[in-house]
Protein backbone atom coordinates (compact mmCIF):
# COMPACT_ATOMS: atom_id res chain seq x y z
CA UNK A 1 0.00 0.00 0.00
CA UNK A 2 1.49 3.50 -1.05
CA UNK A 3 1.55 6.16 1.29
CA UNK A 4 -1.62 8.12 -0.44
CA UNK A 5 -3.32 5.18 -0.55
CA UNK A 6 -3.47 5.29 3.46
CA UNK A 7 -4.35 8.91 3.73
CA UNK A 8 -7.29 10.15 4.60
CA UNK A 9 -9.58 10.82 1.54
CA UNK A 10 -10.42 14.25 2.33
CA UNK A 11 -6.83 14.63 2.96
CA UNK A 12 -6.26 13.63 -0.78
CA UNK A 13 -8.76 15.42 -2.13
CA UNK A 14 -7.89 18.94 -0.28
CA UNK A 15 -4.63 18.00 -1.92
CA UNK A 16 -5.36 17.05 -5.35
CA UNK A 17 -7.79 20.76 -4.82
CA UNK A 18 -4.37 22.26 -4.03
CA UNK A 19 -2.74 20.84 -7.10
CA UNK A 20 -5.14 21.70 -9.64
CA UNK A 21 -5.35 25.44 -8.05
CA UNK A 22 -1.79 25.67 -8.26
CA UNK A 23 -1.86 24.76 -11.45
CA UNK A 24 -4.14 27.48 -12.12
CA UNK A 25 -2.07 29.94 -10.77
CA UNK A 26 1.31 28.98 -12.66
CA UNK A 27 -0.28 29.32 -16.11
CA UNK A 28 -1.06 33.11 -14.86
CA UNK A 29 2.78 33.38 -14.84
CA UNK A 30 2.40 33.96 -10.74
CA UNK A 31 3.76 31.24 -9.20
CA UNK A 32 7.07 29.75 -9.76
CA UNK A 33 8.14 26.43 -8.83
CA UNK A 34 11.35 23.99 -8.19
CA UNK A 35 13.81 26.90 -8.80
CA UNK A 36 16.47 28.10 -7.05
CA UNK A 37 15.66 32.14 -6.07
CA UNK A 38 17.14 34.74 -4.26
CA UNK A 39 14.60 36.83 -2.53
CA UNK A 40 14.94 40.27 -1.65
CA UNK A 41 15.58 39.31 2.02
CA UNK A 42 18.07 37.80 0.89
CA UNK A 43 17.47 34.19 1.46
CA UNK A 44 17.21 31.42 -1.05
CA UNK A 45 13.81 29.70 -2.01
CA UNK A 46 12.60 27.26 -4.63
CA UNK A 47 9.12 28.71 -4.73
CA UNK A 48 8.30 32.58 -5.38
CA UNK A 49 4.59 33.95 -6.36
CA UNK A 50 4.32 37.57 -8.01
CA UNK A 51 1.57 38.93 -6.32
CA UNK A 52 0.42 41.43 -9.04
CA UNK A 53 -0.22 38.45 -11.41
CA UNK A 54 -2.84 36.20 -9.60
CA UNK A 55 -5.66 37.94 -10.73
CA UNK A 56 -4.62 38.63 -14.55
CA UNK A 57 -6.75 35.67 -16.23
CA UNK A 58 -10.32 36.75 -15.74
CA UNK A 59 -11.49 33.03 -16.29
CA UNK A 60 -9.14 31.49 -13.85
CA UNK A 61 -10.18 34.39 -11.16
CA UNK A 62 -13.59 33.49 -11.77
CA UNK A 63 -13.38 29.56 -11.17
CA UNK A 64 -11.62 30.31 -8.28
CA UNK A 65 -13.42 32.55 -6.64
CA UNK A 66 -16.40 30.45 -7.34
CA UNK A 67 -15.10 28.02 -5.41
CA UNK A 68 -14.42 30.06 -2.86
CA UNK A 69 -18.06 30.99 -3.40
CA UNK A 70 -19.10 27.32 -2.80
CA UNK A 71 -17.16 26.55 0.75
CA UNK A 72 -19.43 29.53 2.08
CA UNK A 73 -22.80 28.91 0.17
CA UNK A 74 -24.39 27.51 3.29
CA UNK A 75 -23.93 31.11 5.13
CA UNK A 76 -25.96 34.19 4.02
CA UNK A 77 -23.79 36.97 3.34
CA UNK A 78 -25.06 39.98 3.03
CA UNK A 79 -21.38 41.83 1.44
CA UNK A 80 -17.76 41.00 0.42
CA UNK A 81 -15.27 43.32 1.81
CA UNK A 82 -11.84 42.98 0.70
CA UNK A 83 -8.77 45.37 0.11
CA UNK A 84 -5.91 45.75 -2.70
CA UNK A 85 -6.55 45.61 -6.46
CA UNK A 86 -6.18 42.16 -6.50
CA UNK A 87 -8.56 41.20 -3.49
CA UNK A 88 -11.12 42.90 -5.04
CA UNK A 89 -10.99 41.89 -8.30
CA UNK A 90 -11.07 38.45 -6.81
CA UNK A 91 -14.22 39.47 -4.39
CA UNK A 92 -16.29 40.58 -7.29
CA UNK A 93 -16.08 36.87 -8.76
CA UNK A 94 -16.71 35.52 -5.00
CA UNK A 95 -19.44 37.53 -4.69
CA UNK A 96 -21.20 37.06 -8.36
CA UNK A 97 -21.05 33.44 -7.72
CA UNK A 98 -22.44 33.06 -4.37
CA UNK A 99 -26.40 32.71 -3.88
CA UNK A 100 -26.69 35.28 -1.40
CA UNK A 101 -26.02 37.56 -4.39
CA UNK A 102 -23.71 39.87 -1.68
CA UNK A 103 -22.38 43.46 -2.65
CA UNK A 104 -19.15 44.33 -3.10
CA UNK A 105 -17.41 46.83 -0.94
CA UNK A 106 -13.65 47.71 -0.50
CA UNK A 107 -11.66 49.73 1.70
CA UNK A 108 -7.65 50.81 1.13
CA UNK A 109 -4.43 49.89 2.93
CA UNK A 110 -2.42 52.47 3.52
CA UNK A 111 0.35 53.13 6.64
CA UNK A 112 0.13 56.06 9.40
CA UNK A 113 3.19 56.61 11.49
CA UNK A 114 4.68 53.56 10.53
CA UNK A 115 1.80 51.12 11.69
CA UNK A 116 -0.49 49.42 8.73
CA UNK A 117 -3.77 51.07 8.50
CA UNK A 118 -7.12 50.25 6.86
CA UNK A 119 -9.68 52.77 5.86
CA UNK A 120 -13.33 52.06 4.42
CA UNK A 121 -14.84 55.18 2.43
CA UNK A 122 -17.91 56.70 3.75
CA UNK A 123 -20.32 55.53 1.38
CA UNK A 124 -19.38 51.73 1.86
CA UNK A 125 -19.54 52.72 6.24
CA UNK A 126 -23.04 53.55 5.64
CA UNK A 127 -24.23 50.51 4.41
CA UNK A 128 -22.74 47.76 7.18
CA UNK A 129 -25.49 48.25 9.82
CA UNK A 130 -26.17 46.32 12.65
CA UNK A 131 -25.81 42.62 12.13
CA UNK A 132 -24.61 42.93 8.76
CA UNK A 133 -23.42 39.87 7.10
CA UNK A 134 -19.65 40.19 6.06
CA UNK A 135 -17.42 38.09 3.88
CA UNK A 136 -13.53 39.33 3.96
CA UNK A 137 -11.70 38.13 0.44
CA UNK A 138 -8.07 38.41 0.29
CA UNK A 139 -5.86 37.10 -2.34
CA UNK A 140 -2.53 36.17 -0.67
CA UNK A 141 -2.63 35.92 3.57
CA UNK A 142 1.25 35.73 5.21
CA UNK A 143 0.54 37.15 8.59
CA UNK A 144 -2.94 38.11 8.75
CA UNK A 145 -2.61 41.08 10.06
CA UNK A 146 -4.54 43.20 7.37
CA UNK A 147 -7.50 41.23 7.73
CA UNK A 148 -7.51 41.07 11.44
CA UNK A 149 -8.15 45.38 11.03
CA UNK A 150 -10.86 44.28 7.97
CA UNK A 151 -12.14 42.55 11.36
CA UNK A 152 -12.06 45.43 13.85
CA UNK A 153 -13.39 47.36 10.96
CA UNK A 154 -16.55 45.49 10.32
CA UNK A 155 -17.01 44.57 14.45
CA UNK A 156 -16.64 48.56 15.25
CA UNK A 157 -19.68 49.31 12.10
CA UNK A 158 -21.46 46.72 14.14
CA UNK A 159 -20.88 44.21 11.13
CA UNK A 160 -20.08 40.35 11.76
CA UNK A 161 -17.34 38.75 9.85
CA UNK A 162 -19.04 35.24 8.81
CA UNK A 163 -15.95 33.95 7.13
CA UNK A 164 -13.15 34.68 5.49
CA UNK A 165 -11.40 33.25 1.95
CA UNK A 166 -8.68 33.75 0.11
CA UNK A 167 -6.04 32.35 -2.47
CA UNK A 168 -3.11 31.22 -0.92
CA UNK A 169 -2.28 30.94 2.55
CA UNK A 170 1.17 31.15 3.74
CA UNK A 171 0.99 30.04 7.23
CA UNK A 172 -1.84 28.32 9.58
CA UNK A 173 -2.87 31.92 10.52
CA UNK A 174 -6.30 32.07 12.41
CA UNK A 175 -7.57 35.66 12.31
CA UNK A 176 -9.67 36.53 15.49
CA UNK A 177 -10.20 33.36 16.17
CA UNK A 178 -11.65 32.52 12.73
CA UNK A 179 -10.26 29.87 10.37
CA UNK A 180 -9.34 30.87 7.12
CA UNK A 181 -10.39 28.82 4.08
CA UNK A 182 -7.85 28.92 1.42
CA UNK A 183 -7.45 26.99 -1.80
CA UNK A 184 -3.39 26.68 -1.73
CA UNK A 185 -1.90 26.68 1.96
CA UNK A 186 1.68 26.83 1.26
CA UNK A 187 4.97 28.43 3.22
CA UNK A 188 7.97 28.09 1.03
CA UNK A 189 11.08 26.97 2.57
CA UNK A 190 13.96 29.60 3.06
CA UNK A 191 17.64 29.23 3.63
CA UNK A 192 20.16 31.32 4.62
CA UNK A 193 22.41 31.08 2.21
CA UNK A 194 25.05 28.78 3.97
CA UNK A 195 22.75 26.49 5.05
CA UNK A 196 20.77 26.23 1.47
CA UNK A 197 20.44 22.77 0.00
CA UNK A 198 20.38 24.09 -3.29
CA UNK A 199 23.50 25.85 -3.49
CA UNK A 200 25.25 22.93 -1.79
CA UNK A 201 23.91 20.45 -4.53
CA UNK A 202 25.28 23.71 -6.65
CA UNK A 203 22.28 24.64 -8.79
CA UNK A 204 22.26 27.96 -10.29
CA UNK A 205 20.73 31.03 -8.30
CA UNK A 206 17.94 32.41 -10.13
CA UNK A 207 18.20 36.53 -9.34
CA UNK A 208 15.89 37.57 -11.69
CA UNK A 209 12.91 38.78 -9.20
CA UNK A 210 15.48 40.71 -7.24
CA UNK A 211 17.06 42.29 -10.36
CA UNK A 212 13.55 43.26 -11.81
CA UNK A 213 12.83 44.78 -8.66
CA UNK A 214 16.19 47.03 -8.76
CA UNK A 215 16.42 47.63 -12.63
CA UNK A 216 12.62 48.25 -13.35
CA UNK A 217 10.52 51.18 -12.10
CA UNK A 218 7.03 51.09 -13.00
CA UNK A 219 5.60 52.81 -15.90
CA UNK A 220 4.00 55.99 -16.03
CA UNK A 221 2.86 59.02 -17.57
CA UNK A 222 1.49 62.29 -16.63
CA UNK A 223 -0.39 65.56 -18.21
CA UNK A 224 1.52 67.94 -19.60
CA UNK A 225 2.36 71.53 -17.67
CA UNK A 226 -0.05 74.04 -18.55
CA UNK A 227 1.80 77.20 -19.19
ZN1 LIG B 1 20.79 28.70 -2.40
Amino acid sequence: MTAAARKDPTTVEVEVREKIHLEILKRTGAYHANDHILLPSGQHTTEYIEKTLVTTEPSFTEGLGAVIAKHFAQWPVDMVLSTGPGALILSHCVARAHPSRPIVIYGAKGLSGGKRRVTLPVEFQRLIRTGSKVLLVEDLVSTGSTLNLLVNLVEQLGGQVIGIGCLWRRTSVEVDGQPVFSLVSRDFPTYDPAECPLCKKGVPLNEEFVRRRHARRPSSVQEPKVP
